[in-house]
This record gives C-alpha cells, structure tokens and sequence, in this order.
C-alpha cells in the first residue's frame, strides 16, 4: 500500500526538476550566494504576484516578523496582540523585542482572530497580527478598522497564505499580504510556496518600511561599512530566491488545484459522522494550505488514518496560550475556549497540487471507513 502524505515536497520538485536544477547551477556559477540579481528577480516577481509595491526576502517567515515588528518599533513593554490559536512563530518575534503576546480568541469558523474578541481587548496594543490560517484570510476588514481606531498597524500573518484574496463589498479584490501595512510570508518546504530551506518575505505598500526593513535585515547597514542602526542577520540567500522563481510561475496554477480539492472533500465529507468541515467566507478566497476538518473523535480517526498509510497531521494540538515557552503569562484553560476547542478536534487532511483525485478518494474513502466501524 502506498502511503499518501500529508505534503510531498518530493513530488513539488519533481515537477520543476529541470528548471530548478538549472537556476541552482547558474547561481553556483555566479557564486553571488548573497545578494545575487536572483534576490533583486525573485523579489520584483513576488511583490507582482502580492499586488504590493514592494517584497524584500529574508531568512524565513519568523524573520519576516521579527522584521516587521521592529520596523513598527514595537519594543519593551509593548503589547501585541496575536490570535490564541496558530503557529507559535507568530508571537515569538513579539517576545524577542521585549514584549509581550496579547492572545485573542479566534474565530469558530475560520480560526482567524475574532474581531468582536479583538474590539473587546485593544486598549493599549501597540501592533495587530491577524493569522491567514490555513490559507483562509482573517477578517481583515472588521480587524484593521478595529485597529486603525486605536491607532496599532497591522501586520498580516500571511505564511500560509500566499495567493489568498479580501473580496470588498465594493468590488474590490486585495491580495493576502497587501491588506495592513505589512504582510508576513514563509517559504519554509511544506508552504503553498516552498524554498529548499528557510527563507520567508515582507511586503507592504509603504516605501519608507520597506527600506527600513531592507537595512535591518541586513545588519542595520546603510553603505558596506556604516551600520545606522543594530540590525539583524536576516537576508534570503541567492539560492532559495532562484528555486522560488521558478515555482512562483505556478503558484496561482497549484493555488487553482487546491482550491479543487477542497470543494471535492467538502463534497465527498458532507453528512460523515460528526465532522465539521472548513468554511470559506463571503470574503474569502482561501488557497487551502491545510484543509481542516473537526471531530470529536480527532486522535481515533487520526489514528486511523494513520494505521491506513494517511498522512493526517493537526495544526496545531496545544494552543498558544497554553504552550509551555508562555507558561509566564498565566493563562489557564479555559480562558480561550474556542481556540482550545479547535486544538482538541481539529486534524488535516492532505492536501496539496499533485494530490490525484484517486488518492483524494482514498482518503475519503478511509474516514468514512472509520465512521462506519467507530458508531
Ligand atoms: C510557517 C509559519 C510561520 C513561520 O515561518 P518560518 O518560515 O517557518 O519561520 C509563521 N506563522 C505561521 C502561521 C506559519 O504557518
């Protein structure tokens, strides 16, 4: 039996093999390995594809933010507010400056930042960081109105979400990343953009964060010699730019597949069990980076899935709020009941472009199996 995994890095590569293979050797050649005119490519393309003005590379997506929040100058004593569910890398960059995570109850359909929770406790936040999770963007109409009112920017967590669009009630179409005044991207392997190691982007619309972000990046420097300011060892290397060029040609393409697949498991899920599968909102054009389905019976059925050769996975078991690294904080369970919910049920189905409908059928096929003989 061939097992099916959550993500096949592997079969990513294989598509572009040549063409990858090909950018890797040229930049070997060069041996431009830092700041090659591969960087200067990829980030002309990736600002282009965001429908931002500008895309700096860095070191990875935790960087990004890191980058970000220094920028805004968030720094001791600050408070930043961050959704209670997500990756732990959206609230570490907080802690590195000095301040501190103000954890906000998420959204029971999207897993995005609930914006009533977030309009219920904003006084005094200096910084904003809604989570696209799982490709579905936050609302970021509600949160940045929310935020501009007490004057704190935000900045999108958007490392699952490349490609995701805000549909306006105007008409109007805005890119995941473009939204706030600075988005957060990560190319890290598994990502619907992924690099061959760390890397990760910044965007924004405003020309005076993105140099400010460009010279932290690299070591506060303004000219080879002059630092202005103490930095960070945050640069993409040339090598990573120039595999993300090639795979950003069918990014939008392997977004379309996705976003296929999702319909057909919500099509082929509906009506199992106690299953809840995701939503995607009148606002919302998710790219499916996980697609996430809840039960009450998440650690039987991944067990399951498991034994079947499924690579299901959970993102993520323990909230932010009750991870150990805050345990300072003194938050109890309990205090973020939605959020908590959803680490206790939520489990990922694999989903990615290469992903045959067959496979897809399996893992359909091996839930429902699990249903039939669990009730
Ligand atoms: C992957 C991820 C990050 C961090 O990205 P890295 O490139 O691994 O540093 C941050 N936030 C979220 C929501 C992520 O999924």
């Amino acid at each position: 039996m061939l097992r099916i995994p959550l993500v096949d890095v592997k079969a990513s590569y294989h598509r572009h093999a040549a063409a990858i293979d090909a950018a890797i050797r040229s930049v070997i050649e060069s041996t431009a390995f830092i700041h090659g005119k591969e960087l200067d490519e990829f980030e002309a393309a990736f600002a282009a594809f965001c429908e931002t003005s500008h895309a700096v590379g860095v070191g990875s997506g935790t960087a990004a933010i890191h980058l970000a929040l220094a920028a805004l100058g968030v720094g001791p004593g600050d408070e930043v507010a961050v959704p209670a569910q997500s990756f732990i890398a959206t609230a570490e960059p907080v802690s590195w400056l000095g301040a501190r995570p103000r954890f906000i109850e998420i959204d029971p359909d999207t897993a995005g930042m609930d914006p009533d929770a977030l309009k219920a406790d904003i006084d005094g936040v200096k910084a904003v960081i809604p989570v696209h999770l799982y490709g579905h963007p936050a609302d970021l109409a509600r949160i940045t109105e929310i935020a501009a009112m007490a004057g704190a920017p935000v900045i999108e967590d958007a490392a699952q979400a490349h490609g995701a669009c805000i549909l306006g009630s105007d008409g109007s179409t805005v890119v995941a990343g473009g939204y706030g005044a600075i988005g957060c991207f990560s190319f890290f392997p598994g990502k619907n953009l992924g690099s061959f190691g760390d890397a990760g982007a910044v965007t924004t619309n405003d020309p005076d964060l993105a140099a400010k972000i460009r010279m932290l990046r690299n070591h506060g420097r303004r000219t080879r010699y002059e630092h202005v300011t103490v930095g960070y060892a945050h640069r993409m290397d040339t090598l990573q730019a120039a595999v993300l060029s090639v795979k950003l040609a069918t990014l939008a393409e392997g977004n379309r597949r996705r976003r296929e697949l999702a319909a057909a498991y919500t099509a082929k899920l509906a009506g199992i069990g106690d299953l809840v599968l995701p939503v995607e909102r009148a606002y919302a054009r998710s790219v499916y980076h996980l697609y996430v389905v809840r039960t009450s019976r998440r650690d039987a059925l991944l067990a399951h899935l498991t034994a079947a050769g499924i690579g299901a996975g959970v993102h993520y078991p323990i909230p932010l709020h009750l991870q150990p690294a805050y345990a300072a904080l003194r938050h109890r369970v309990g205090d973020f009941p939605v959020a908590e919910a959803y680490a206790r049920e939520c489990l990922s189905l694999p989903i990615y472009p290469e992903l045959t409908d067959e496979q897809q059928d399996r893992v359909v096929d091996a839930v429902r199996a699990y249903f039939e003989t669990a009730s």
